[in-house]
């Protein structure tokens, strides 16, 4: 079987690593959910664009993953969901007794809870069409710890437990439910900060990507959206499909340390 036709729904899909895991779904023929919480001309722009270049059906829902409900309308609107890919997160670091209450919430809400609501809302639906996909994108973080980042941790902990609980809830199901956890993936996110940190150690470009981003990741190279995209399909296929409640680390070797 192939996941041409399937609808997919990507949270947070208007950049970096949902863009790029929706593109590689649409390439591969499924049709596409896009999401986040703006509603901006640019926001449909790109999944005009998207529909066009790969022949598949491409649709931008807003919805605002930190708001319970806004996850599950997400889920309701988008009609079908053979595949589910919960991405949508947020960062933020401080040492933890300075650590804002109110980011804490939020990236537990958006990093966390969210896809509790949008699989709990999914999960009927891929019963009913007989066949489900979930991916949750986790981090290396999911697996280890780094200092000031307590809620970040904490989160991707969370959803690779609730990856394994999914799993089991839908074992004997043709569903299955597993965690990416990528390393550092050069996302607009990332390259924004590098000419920051290029100021603050003096250093050119390629030495503040290996010596001092790519510190923890032992290949010293950035995992792409593409390669997550790739993985995400694979997990899509019929070789995956006696693969379930597992992580995959894309991650150039980190959590091998
Ligand atoms: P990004 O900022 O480019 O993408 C985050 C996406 O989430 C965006 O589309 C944003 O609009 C969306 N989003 C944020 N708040 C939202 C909300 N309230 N409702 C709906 N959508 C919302 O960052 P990214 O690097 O592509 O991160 C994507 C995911 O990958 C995150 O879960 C992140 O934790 C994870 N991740 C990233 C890296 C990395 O190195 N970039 C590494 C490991 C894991």
């Amino acid at each position: 079987m192939t996941i041409s036709g399937k609808t997919a729904v990507v949270t947070g899909s208007n950049s970096g690593i949902g863009l790029g895991v929706a593109r590689e779904l649409a390439r591969a023929g499924a049709n596409v959910v896009l999401n986040s919480f703006t509603d901006r001309d640019e926001d449909h722009a790109i999944a005009a664009e998207m529909a066009k270049e790969f022949g598949v059906d491409v649709r931008y829902i807003q919805a605002d993953m930190s708001k319970a409900e806004e996850c599950r309308a997400l889920i309701e609107k988008a009609g079908a969901c053979d595949i589910l890919v919960n991405n949508a997160g947020i960062q933020h670091v401080a040492p933890i007794e300075q650590f804002p209450t109110e980011k804490w919430d939020a990236i537990i809400a958006i990093n966390l809870s969210s896809a509790f609501h949008t699989t709990a809302a999914a999960l009927p639906i891929m019963r009913a069409a007989g066949w489900g996909r979930v991916v949750n994108i986790a981090s290396a973080h999911g697996l280890t710890a780094s200092p000031y980042k307590s809620a970040y941790v904490a989160a991707k902990h969370g959803i690779v437990g609730m990856t394994k609980s999914v799993a089991l809830e839908t074992a004997e199901e043709p569903i299955t439910c597993n965690a990416v956890c990528p390393g550092y993936v050069l996302t607009p996110l990332v390259e924004a900060q590098i000419p920051d940190t290029m100021e603050k150690y003096n250093m050119g470009r390629d030495e503040v990507i290996k010596k001092v981003m790519l510190e923890r990741q032992p290949s010293r190279e950035f995992a792409t959206v593409e390669q997550l995209g790739g993985t995400v399909n694979f997990l899509c296929s019929d070789a995956a499909a006696q693969i379930t409640g597992t992580t995959i680390s894309v991650d150039g070797g980190w959590t091998a340390l």
